[in-house]
């Protein structure tokens, strides 16, 4: 995200120019960066301090406000992915996931040509870009759950971006401080909950922020009621409000969120607006 300003969902492949023919790539090792990972090394524009966490090769842009507080952004990674793991019952990666801290959307847009966009995960390549500065948090949670569940499920079917960012969303759990649930249900009292017709097929012509807390919110109740394994089917196969999940249909289990769903959180006046406005990311 932001994750919710992201545009570009985990499951956008993005051929990198230098992804080479397998003859080349055989000669390298295996767990060498690759993909986006590969190209942004490669640019020599950047300079990069590098790291190393459990699971976790990290490049950290230089003179930034991550480079002044890498320790910290680098000791919370491991557990990142242990919780994106335990929320799916996922297997360990088979190889690092090559992790950059950069500064801004202008970095972002130069490595890999948007600025909507304050976070970024290819999950093929075991890559993933956040954004943190002094106003803005990184969420690598968020990043790291895109190539986990990419890595245990493979590609997700079309139509099920409301699935993909989702899990991620819930895998980070919280917009501006706040449980993901909360700050949905405020905007849901706002606006009114975006149908669900519309979550499963016009998700991202859907407002960013409302429709990735909502669908975050939802998707961690599926996953507390029916389990990974569900998610996983409809993550490979794809779903419509007729599909059924743990012995109801799509659109049943929904309703049965909504009518649940409820918070005490009050926002302050002005609050929400910000939120609106900023997203979920401001420090
Ligand atoms: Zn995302």
């Amino acid at each position: 995200m932001a994750p919710v300003r992201a545009r570009l969902a985990g499951a956008v492949l993005i051929l990198s120019p230098l992804t080479g023919p397998a003859g080349c790539a055989s000669r390298r090792p295996l767990t060498a960066p690759a993909g986006i990972a590969a190209a942004s090394l490669a640019d020599t524009s950047f300079r990069w301090i590098e790291r190393t966490a459990p699971g976790f090769r990290v490049h950290i842009q230089t003179g930034s406000y991550a480079a002044a507080h890498q320790d910290s952004l680098v000791a919370r990674l491991p557990s990142a992915a242990a919780h994106a793991r335990e929320l799916i019952g996922a297997p360990q990666l088979a190889g690092p996931i090559d992790l950059f801290f950069i500064e801004s959307r202008t970095e972002m847009n130069r490595l890999i040509g948007t600025r909507r966009a304050t976070g970024f995960a290819e999950p093929s390549s075991r890559t993933v870009l956040v954004m943190t500065n002094a106003g803005w948090r990184a969420f690598e949670r968020h990043e790291v759950m895109h190539v986990v569940a990419g890595q245990a499920w493979g590609p997700a079917a079309p139509g099920t971006d409301w699935l993909v960012e989702g899990l991620a969303q819930a895998a980070d759990g919280f917009c501006a401080g706040h449980p993901n649930e909360e700050v949905a249900w405020a905007l849901a009292r706002r606006h009114g909950w975006i149908p669900l017709r519309d979550v499963l097929t016009r998700f991202r012509a859907q407002p960013d922020l409302r429709a990735y807390l909502q669908a975050a919110a939802f998707t961690a109740f599926l996953l507390h009621e029916a389990g990974p394994d569900a998610l996983r089917d409809l993550w490979r196969h794809g779903a419509t409000a007729a599909t059924p999940v743990a012995g109801r249909t799509l659109a049943e289990q929904e309703a049965r969120w909504r009518t649940g769903v409820s918070s005490d959180w009050t926002p302050a006046p002005g609050q929400l607006d910000r939120i609106e406005v900023v997203g979920c990311g401001e420090a």
